[in-house]
């Protein structure tokens, strides 16, 4: 009798957040589980910008902040963009929310209209498909394999895009692959993009600061791209600050002001606490931004070795970001106590059932080969949790 709307049955859950969730749940029951399913720093937030969140509540910013953020911090950010970025955005371009995850679907749901698509690379971050599905546009997937990269070319590009292409998501370095794209690569992108001057470029820049190229490249500094690229990004991973939930996009005015409409009417301003909390990370020192990016490449070298040591893995050195993305093919379709393997999210459920080890299925993030494993741990857990992941992968026939 009482049903979800159409929309909400046509959504996925999100599958990094049900696999952590798992996995804390047998935790929980005394098993001893190695979580590698959600991506998120295992570093503390550094004390100088807990400080600035306590000094916050003393000074009782304990009221509404403006919707799309304090001025003070989104000129903070508008500094950060010009220094680190070499880009000019005014602070009424800059628009604050909870997280990267609500800046994105602002905008998807902001510009995109039914029949509207929006060209998502595969493999990619598991909420894009399910936030153009929110926001009423259908996905049009370009694959890119292991063979390729991860990164998709600019003739993919262009063969995708069709009079309904509303917009495109790029993100690099990228979750789940790590992948990262040279600037030769963007200039491609951007070459072909300047031929459909009505497409917008969402431009996912979570990672920008665990890139092990020595530079962050973005699609946003070409010319013809200019008036319609949306950045995206946040204090998340950079400054080990998940659970604080601040998240920005830089972007053309009009879409800046349809978010800030969104949101005023959604959620309000993000947590005024927060807020002065990134306010320092962005204002301080960025000493602890390269100590965690240097400790995430250690343990990259680590994890590329082990996963290599896995017979039948097939393996990519990523540029950037913390995850692995082997693809495991080679164990789809066999069989454990005669229960075959039917994907990699079945590959997955055995993993963690068996090797007491969480991951995420390749499936959600469209590559159902692979599984993609979080190496922000201690190399302890990451030895512990790949030895394991390889004596239950020899189990199966
Ligand atoms: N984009 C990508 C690619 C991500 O991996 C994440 C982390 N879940 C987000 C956006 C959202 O980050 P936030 O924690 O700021 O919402
Ligand atoms: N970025 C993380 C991940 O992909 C966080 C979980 C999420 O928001 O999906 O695991």
């Amino acid at each position: 009798m009482f049903e979800v709307s159409e929309k909400l049955a046509s959504l996925s859950p999100s599958e990094t957040l049900a696999m952590s969730q798992r996995s804390g749940e047998l935790k929980a029951q005394g098993i001893d589980v190695i979580n590698l399913s959600v991506g998120e720093p295992d570093f503390l937030t550094p004390d100088h910008i807990k400080l600035a969140a306590q000094k916050a509540i003393d000074e009782n910013y304990s009221f509404y902040s403006p919707v799309s953020g304090y001025l003070s911090l989104r000129k903070a950010i508008a500094k950060k963009l010009k220094e680190e970025n070499g880009f000019d955005y005014r602070p009424e371009q800059i628009v604050c929310s909870n997280g990267a995850k609500q800046a994105i679907c602002n905008v998807l749901i902001s510009i995109v209209n039914p029949g509207d698509e929006v060209i998502i690379p595969a493999p990619y971050w598991v909420s894009y498909v399910e936030m153009v599905k929110l926001a009423g546009g259908s996905s049009t997937v370009l694959t890119a394999g292991i063979e390729q990269g991860y990164k998709i070319t600019s003739e993919q590009l262009e063969s995708a895009i069709t009079p309904s292409t509303k917009a495109f998501i790029l993100c690099s370095p990228s979750n789940p692959t790590g992948a990262v794209y040279s600037r030769e690569e963007l200039c491609g992108f951007a070459d072909v993009l300047s031929r459909y001057p009505e497409v917008v470029v969402i431009s996912d820049e979570i990672y920008e600061h665990i890139n092990y190229t020595g530079k962050h490249e973005s699609i946003a500094q070409f010319e013809s791209l200019a008036d319609r690229t949306v950045i995206v990004n946040g204090v998340s991973k950079a400054y080990a600050m998940t659970g604080w939930r601040l998240g920005w996009i830089a972007a053309p005015e009009w879409i800046a002001s349809a978010c800030n409409k969104l949101q005023g009417q959604y959620t309000s301003g993000p947590s005024s606490i927060a807020q002065k909390a990134a306010e320092a990370a962005y204002a301080g020192s960025q000493d602890c931004v390269v100590m965690m990016r240097d400790a995430f490449c250690r343990r990259r070298d680590l994890m590329v070795s082990l996963i290599s040591d896995i017979p039948h893995a097939r393996v990519t050195v990523p540029d950037g970001a913390f995850y692995m993305f082997p693809d495991f093919g080679h164990y789809i379709g066999k069989t454990f106590r005669g229960r075959e393997i039917l994907n990699s999210a079945d590959l997955a459920t055995y993993l963690l059932e068996e090797a007491h080890v969480a991951s995420v299925g390749g499936l959600a993030f469209g590559a159902p080969n692979c599984i993609r494993f979080s190496y922000a741990l201690c190399d302890n857990d990451l030895i512990k949790a790949m030895e394991r992941i390889k004596d239950a992968l020899a189990k199966l026939s």
